[in-house]
């Protein structure tokens, strides 16, 4: 064994050039979906071939690699990761890492099929979810999804409650979209006692003949609205990422905002993520990437060319992302080519 892969197991944790601790990463395990939203994808989205797409075998080493070197958290992500045919194996397999190496076990999901999978997730050990819904109406849940049934959500997060999972939900806000139904978004959460996170779009991925500019709504704005009716009060929860959270006088819930536009949070930045065809994004807004499919599927490669590449690859994460919106140019600066769904939220 070389002296780095030595200092790595030691160390048994990933430092990158501006001192910020990776610890979570998010694997994405597929770039299809149910779902087609609006300011995530065009509506004829054309997928990867599958042979491109890593293996859950593959999945499991890269993963259980990147957990050897550090990493706490691991996030299933898409596209959407329930689509994925025999999903739950890739749980399963992960499951084992929880009672030792491991501290939390996640998902992000559109939550179309949940009512599927919500009890077998508890069991191979995942406590929490984050399920995606931007509206609680079923006429804008269609306008906004082009192709969903918002019951089937609903139904898959009772599923989820049921299965005893906490539920945060994730809400793009959306300028004359959604921006109307914010209070009744807040009472349902608060109601439930699911966490709620509003995210600004960010300009990834060709949508087609949407315009993303059109639907930006900044969440400056948003909260500024919001605490005419509500009492937010800042705390200092934070998952090391771009959400600042607040809490709501009144409920037991926490209101997170995810202003990569308004506001640039990047030096609290602790993750990394891997696309579906095992391809590492440094820096979701940059287009620094390694890719790990190549030594996966290398016969000569060993798992020391894992740990190495690795360590090496956190070496080369962007400081910050460069998104930025000039609406007097009616001009997006920073655009990032590929989906959200490729490379995983
Ligand atoms: N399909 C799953 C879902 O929707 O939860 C997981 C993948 S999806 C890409 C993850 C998150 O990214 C979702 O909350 C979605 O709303 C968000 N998202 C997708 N495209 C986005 C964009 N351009 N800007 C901001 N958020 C986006
Ligand atoms: Fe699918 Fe999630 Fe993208 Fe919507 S945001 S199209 S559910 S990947």
């Amino acid at each position: 064994m070389n002296k780095l892969v030595n200092k790595l197991h030691k160390n048994n944790t990933l430092v990158d050039p501006f001192n910020r601790h990776i610890t979570y990463l998010r694997l994405s395990v597929t770039d299809r979906c149910d779902l087609r939203c609006t300011y995530c994808m065009p509506e004829k989205m054309s997928f990867l071939n599958k042979k491109e797409v890593l293996t859950f075998e593959e999945m499991y080493k890269i993963c259980s690699s990147f957990i050897k070197v550090g990493i706490k958290k691991i996030r299933i992500t898409g596209g959407e990761p329930l689509v994925r045919k025999g999903i739950m194996n890739l749980f399963e397999m992960l499951n084992p890492h929880l009672s030792n190496d491991l501290d939390e076990l996640t998902l992000t999901t559109n939550g179309t099929q949940l009512y599927k999978y919500a009890s077998q997730l508890f069991t191979h050990g995942v406590r929490r979810i984050n399920v995606s819904l931007d509206t609680l109406d079923p006429k804008k849940f269609k306008l906004i999804t082009r192709i969903g049934n918002l019951e089937d959500v609903l139904t898959g997060i009772e599923a989820a409650k049921d299965a005893n999972l906490k539920v945060k939900i994730n809400c793009v806000a959306l300028k004359n979209i959604n921006e109307n139904e914010i209070d009744k978004f807040i009472n349902w959460c608060i109601k439930n006692n699911f966490d709620l996170t509003f995210i600004e779009t960010m300009p990834m991925g060709d949508i087609g003949n949407e315009n993303r500019l059109n639907h930006f709504l900044s969440l400056d704005d948003l909260k500024k609205d919001i605490t005419q009716r509500y009492n937010l009060e800042d705390i200092s929860f934070s998952t090391g990422g771009p959400a600042r959270y607040s809490k709501i006088s009144g409920s037991d819930i926490k209101l997170g905002f995810i202003t990569p536009l308004s506001h640039n949070f990047c030096s609290s930045c602790n993750r990394v993520r891997i696309d579906a065809t095992g391809v590492m994004h440094q820096c979701l807004g940059q287009s620094n990437s390694f890719d790990f499919r190549k030594i996966l599927r290398d016969p000569l490669s060993t798992k020391n060319d894992l740990l190495e590449n690795i360590k090496n690859s956190i070496n080369q994460k962007p400081e910050k992302h460069s998104f930025a919106y000039d609406f007097s140019k009616e001009n997006i600066k920073g655009q990032i080519n590929r989906h959200m769904s490729l490379t995983g939220g």
